[in-house]
Order: structure tokens, then C-alpha cells, then sequence
């Protein structure tokens, strides 16, 4: 059966193919894009169990990009999860006292959104060939950290595919910043903005539909799209790694076929959780999705009281990727909760834009069952850091110390003692400053590369070679813009005549 997509602001009367949604990103009328109708999928686990990632991520994104032919599909898989990940399992699911750690930290980024964004470039330039596309790609994206990064190792030197992106100044990790000036590739620009996330990603989704840029664009043989999770070629790969997990489980002997589990996820812009909830709707055993927040903790209140509000102070933390007020992928679970009901779901994303909040009808908070929600403050992560060190020998990044400690939090308030998957999105030593103040308990005044040894000589583990390599890497990037003159900031550097 063929997936099409539709948005969630518009009646379903015009739907696309999904090469066309990978290369739209967002819809024409600020929705975004779901399957018309929901891939029906029978999964067999015990099958899957006996798979490989790509394996498993074949019967997984067969489901939704169904209008690329198996060749193309296998092609794109097979670039994306090859030997840039330094464990073939890609995604290794391994125990540290009561839960499972899912570990996604193994790309060429050392942050889980290497998943979808080592396999998006190539999702695209597919859809270009497709669709008989001439004109050049043009990839915008806001970012807390890491996606940047990631979509830059992606597609750095892809043919016929340029990417700009901004990231808030003094929002983002040393090593994140240290990973993003540094980045290669003639068709790369990073732009540092004087602002925070929001700003930026609120800044990017206006530029992606500003009727005005796109004529100009046109005019010079671009055409925008995006790599933030919003674009369907970057959530529907996330599904693959929770059904993946839940097979290893099996694989593993840690659960029977059918068993329920539950997962932790750090949300940020809800993109990651999101995909599990995908991955739930398509059958597989999942009870709980945890949603795990830092103390932007908008989305502890959204399911907890049923009111989305932004209006709040915003807080720089030890897990930048997660400080976000605004999660862009929520209005997908939205427009679910409404039923499918895109009058609804545009109602209440119109009030979020001119109110800053808004607030779910009795019978949507009713559906709002799969998720419980939590947060934890800077110490309570630290925490869980030094804790898990302590106890287990094993280091988490403050992201995943998010996710292990509001685990905690829901297996103490609910008595559920199914297993506990922990989606593990950042390697500690992108962090290195943050993991090593929490083991050591005292304030740490080295950071960037200096507190990657020092980091390395407390723990023993590795260095991966992406760290590494910022030891020689030379600084390429050093522009530097407010919010308000980024679409000037893009005519310059597309030379938009
Ligand atoms: C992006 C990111 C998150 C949040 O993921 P979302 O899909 O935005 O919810 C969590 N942890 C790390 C390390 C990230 O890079």
C-alpha cells in the first residue's frame, strides 16, 4: 500500500509522494507532514531479533518511503550505516544495573541524530532523481548543538546540495561549537546567531516559507528545504532503532517475544519520542514513552496539566539540546490527539504563534495515555551522572543522565517494573566539562579538549575519533548574525541576485 502524506493544518485534498515530502520538508501552509493513513506494519519479532540494523531498518522505512523502489531504499541504507559508525551493531542496546541503555551515540557526530541525518542526504538526492529536480538543494536548519553537526557530516560535498546553518552563540557545548567552525566541505556555511534556539529555529521555519525568498530562490536554481526533524526523511529513520531495541531485547534473552517495555527519551523538539510513538502505533510492544525534560520544562507541564505555554523563562543547561520552549514536532502528536482534525490542530498552533500557549480539550488529554512525563533540575542530572558512575562503572553524557534519572522518577511514582529502555543520544565526551563536575562533584575549570583528557583519565574509555580529530582541525567558520538579518545572511552566501 502506498504511504502518502498530507499536513496536519490543511483538509487531506492535496497529499504527496514521499520523495516529495523529503524534499518539501515543511508543507506550504506551516504544517507539517504525516501519512495520510498510518503504514499498516506485522512486525515479527522474533524474526527481527535475528536482523541486522539495516535489516531491521529496511522493514521499517519500506513502510514509509513507499515510493522508492527496494534498490533505492537499500542504496540509501547501506551509505547511511556503514563503517562511519565505530560499532557495527550501530545501535547497541547494552545493560547498566536495572535499565537498558540504547546507545545511539556511535556516528560520526557521537549524538543519536547521526541515525536519521546520516541517511537523509541521501533519502534527498534519491527524491531530486525522482522527481527530475534541477534546481540545487538548498538545506536550512537551526540548531541546538548537534543536529547541525550532524546534517553538516551528512551532507558535506554532496552533489547538487548546499547547507546553512545557524546555531545560538553561547547556546552550545565546546566541543559542539569546536565540531561546527571546524566543519569541511566547499557546499557548508555555519552562521553563529546572537540569539537562543528558539529564535533561530522560529527565524528558519519563517525563511522556509517566506513566499518572497522562495520567487528569489527560484529565480537562482535553488529550491529550500530542511533537515530539522520536522522533515519526514529524519523522523520515520528514528522509528527503526525502537523497534530494533525491542528485538535485541529478545535477541538477548532479557524479554519473550511480546513482552511490554517501556522507554526514557531526552525530548528536545519531541522528534526523537515522536518516532516511538511511531514505532508503538506500528505494534511494537512499548507501554510508556517517558518524555524526559531539563528545566525547560514545558513539556512536563503540557501532560501533566493539558496547557502548552512558552511564556516562561528559558534556561541554558548541561544539556543544550534539550533547551527548547517551542517542540516543533509536538504539533504532529497534536494533530493525532485532534483526531486528525487539521482545523483543530491549526487552531491551536495559531494560538501557540500569537499567545504563547494553548490548552487540550478534556478528550485529547484523555489520549495523551502512551506518555508520562518529567524533568529534573541541573543537580538531580549531575546526580544521576555521578551515580551511575559510582554504581555501574559507566558514563552517561547530561542528556541521557535526563533521561535515566526522570526514569527513576517514574518507576518510584508508578510501581511499573517492566524494563526500562534508556534511548542514550550523546557520548559523555561531548560533554566532557559537565560528566566530569558531576563524577568529580567539584567545579571543573578546564573545558573543550583539555577536559576530554581529563575526562579520559578518570573513565579509561576511548576517545572517539571524531574528537580526536579536532586536535588538528582548523577553524573554518566565523561569521556571526542577529536573528533579525539571517534571510540577508542567506542572500549573501547564495549570491541571490
Ligand atoms: C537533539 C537531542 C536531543 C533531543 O531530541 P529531540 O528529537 O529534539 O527531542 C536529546 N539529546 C541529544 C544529545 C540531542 O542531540
Amino acid at each position: 500500500m502506498e504511504t502518502l502524506y498530507r499536513s496536519t493544518r490543511e483538509t487531506a485534498s492535496h497529499t504527496m509522494t514521499s520523495s516529495q515530502a523529503v524534499l518539501q520538508g515543511l508543507t506550504p501552509d506551516g504544517g507539517l507532514f504525516v501519512p495520510v493513513e498510518l503504514p499498516r506494519a506485522d512486525f515479527d519479532f522474533d524474526q527481527l531479533a535475528t536482523m541486522s540494523y539495516q535489516e531491521v531498518a529496511y522493514e521499517v522505512l519500506k513502510l514509509f518511503f513507499t515510493d522508492y523502489t527496494p534498490a533505492e531504499l537499500h542504496a540509501c541504507i547501506d551509505a547511511a550505516y556503514g563503517d562511519q559508525f565505530d560499532d557495527p551493531a550501530i545501535a547497541p542496546v547494552k545493560k547498566h544495573g536495572e535499565p537498558y541503555y540504547l546507545e545511539l551515540f556511535h556516528g560520526p557526530t557521537i549524538a543519536f541524530k547521526d541515525l536519521a541525518l546520516q541517511i537523509l542526504p541521501h533519502l534527498m538526492t534519491t527524491a531530486a532523481k525522482k522527481n527530475q529536480l534541477t534546481s540545487e538543494v538548498v538545506i536550512l536548519t537551526a540548531t541546538s548543538g548537534d543536529t547541525g553537526k550532524a546534517a553538516m557530516a551528512g551532507f558535506a560535498d554532496v552533489p547538487q546540495t548546499k547547507i546553512i546553518v545557524f546555531y545560538p552563540k553561547d547556546g552550545v557545548s565546546a566541543i559542539q561549537k569546536q565540531q561546527m567552525i571546524t566543519q569541511a566541505g566547499a557546499n557548508t556555511y555555519v552562521v553563529a546567531i546572537n540569539g537562543n534556539f528558539d529564535e533561530a529555529q522560529t527565524k528558519v521555519k519563517e525563511l522556509l516559507n517566506d513566499p518572497d525568498l522562495h520567487a528569489q530562490l527560484a529565480a537562482n536554481q535553488f529550491q529550500f528545504s530542511s533537515a530539522n526533524s520536522i522533515n519526514i526523511g529524519r523522523l520515520f529513520p528514528q522509528v527503526a532503532y525502537y523497534v530494533y531495541a525491542y528485538a535485541q531485547l529478545i535477541k538477548q534473552g532479557q524479554i519473550h517475544n511480546g513482552d511490554e517495555v517501556n522507554f526514557s527519551v531526552p525530548t528536545g523538539n519531541f522528534g526523537d519520542i515522536l518516532a516511538g510513538y511511531y514505532a508503538k502505533q506500528l505494534g511494537t510492544p512499548i507501554q510508556k514513552l517517558v518524555c524526559a525534560s531539563n528545566r525547560n520544562n514545558v513539556l512536563t507541564d503540557f501532560f501533566n496539566t493539558g496547557t502548552y505555554n512558552k511564556n516562561r523563562e528559558f534556561f541554558l543547561t548541561s544539556s543544550p539540546s534539550m533547551d527548547i520552549l517551542v517542540s516543533s514536532n509536538l504539533e504532529r502528536l497534536v494533530f493525532y490527539l485532534t483526531g486528525s482534525d487539521p482545523v483543530a490542530t491549526a487552531k491551536l498552533m495559531s494560538d501557540l504563534k500569537s499567545t504563547g500557549h494553548y490548552t487540550l480539550t478534556p478528550t485529547m488529554r484523555a489520549m495523551v495515555k502512551d506518555f508520562w512525563a518529567g524533568f529534573v533540575t541541573e543537580n538531580q542530572d549531575q546526580k544521576a551522572i555521578q551515580h551511575v558512575y559510582k554504581a555501574h562503572h559507566y558514563t552517561i553524557d547530561p542528556h541521557t543522565a535526563v533521561a535515566t534519572a526522570v526514569a527513576t522518577q517514574y518507576r518510584e511514582a508508578t510501581k511499573d517494573k517492566r524494563p526500562m529502555v534508556i534511548v542514550s543520544t550523546a557520548s559523555p565526551y561531548k560533554f566532557p566539562q559537565a560528566v566530569l563536575r558531576a563524577i568529580t562533584g567539584h567545579p571543573v575549570d578546564v573545558d573543550g579538549l583539555a577536559a576530554v583528557d581529563q575526562l579520559h583519565d578518570l573513565i579509561q574509555t576511548p576517545i572517539p575519533a571524531t574528537v580526536e580529530n579536532l586536535r588538528q582541525a582548523t577553524v573554518k567558520h566565523d561569521q556571526v548574525t542577529d536573528p533579525a538579518t539571517m534571510g540577508t545572511t542567506i542572500k549573501t552566501i547564495l549570491k541571490l541576485r
